[in-house]
């Protein structure tokens, strides 16, 4: 069985005080739920703060970034080991924002995730196609080489630790989500990858996300798809109630 994941990147919104209280409300909201892992990813300069917060609830906490080095001078980034060590269980690697303004290569990424999961804690993997490369017909050519990138070296143990978002880029932020159809043969053929590189029971065991305008309104139909594990809410979840009416459609599902 899968894990349903459901996760709000909180991006560059939130003060630390805003996200002492969304996490709070999150919280509450989610004391019920039994079948969606629940996960926020606050800004760096908020998680310690978050994390107290999250203490004894169900929600698990996640962070947007980090870097593959223990330390030393990397002037502005955060390791993994400082990561862990205040209770961040998931971290968000290779976002599009990340790749398309801040130089992230599948190598970075790969690095990454190698790292995060040396620590015990899990990556979220982000890929997804530009409108171009889907209108180019490069879509699975791109996701080829985002998951081969990603899992480069990484053993099949490694590999069950990992999360997988798709999140096509011309969703993200846009108001326009992917079709049911869209984002279901977009998730198959990220299995079909998984199972070429794993095989079979190990790509059936990996939660694959949807990302890009996922909403209260549309969660229930991307969720209900068979090879869609969950989600990756960007704007959706700055507020707890539209969060929340993400996770509920989700909870009643299992997969
Ligand atoms: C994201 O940032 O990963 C995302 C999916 O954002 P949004 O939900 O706002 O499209």
């Amino acid at each position: 069985m899968r894990k349903i994941v459901i996760a709000g990147n909180w991006k560059m919104n939130k003060t630390v005080a805003e996200s002492v209280r969304l996490a709070s409300e999150v919280a509450a909201a989610a004391r019920d739920v039994q079948n969606v892992v629940v996960v926020v990813a606050p800004t760096y300069l908020a998680l310690a703060k978050v994390a107290d917060v999250l203490q004894g609830t169900k929600v698990k906490l996640a962070a947007q970034d980090v870097h593959w080095e223990n330390q030393g001078a990397y002037t502005g980034k955060v390791s993994a080991d400082m990561l862990k060590e205040i209770g961040v269980e998931y971290v968000i690697i290779g976002h599009s924002e990340q790749r398309t303004y801040f130089g992230e290569t599948d190598d970075t990424v790969n690095k990454k995730v190698k790292k995060v999961l040396t620590l015990g804690m899990s990556p979220i993997i982000c890929i997804g196609e530009t409108l171009a490369e889907r209108q180019g017909g490069r879509l699975e050519s791109v996701l080829t080489t985002q998951v081969n990138g990603a899992y480069e070296g990484l053993s099949i143990d490694d590999a069950r630790r990992t999360v997988i978002a798709y999140e096509p880029v011309w969703a993200i932020g846009t108001g326009v989500t992917a079709t049911d159809d869209e984002a279901q043969q977009a998730h198959a053929f990220v299995r079909s990858l998984l199972a070429k590189l794993y095989g079979d029971e190990l790509a059936q065991s990996i939660s694959i996300q949807y990302g890009g305008s996922m909403k209260p309104e549309n969660a229930a139909g991307l969720l209900a798809q068979k090879d869609i594990d969950g989600g990756l809410i960007g704007g959706a979840a700055l507020k707890a109630d539209s969060f929340l009416g993400i996770v509920t459609p989700g909870d009643t599902l299992s997969k």
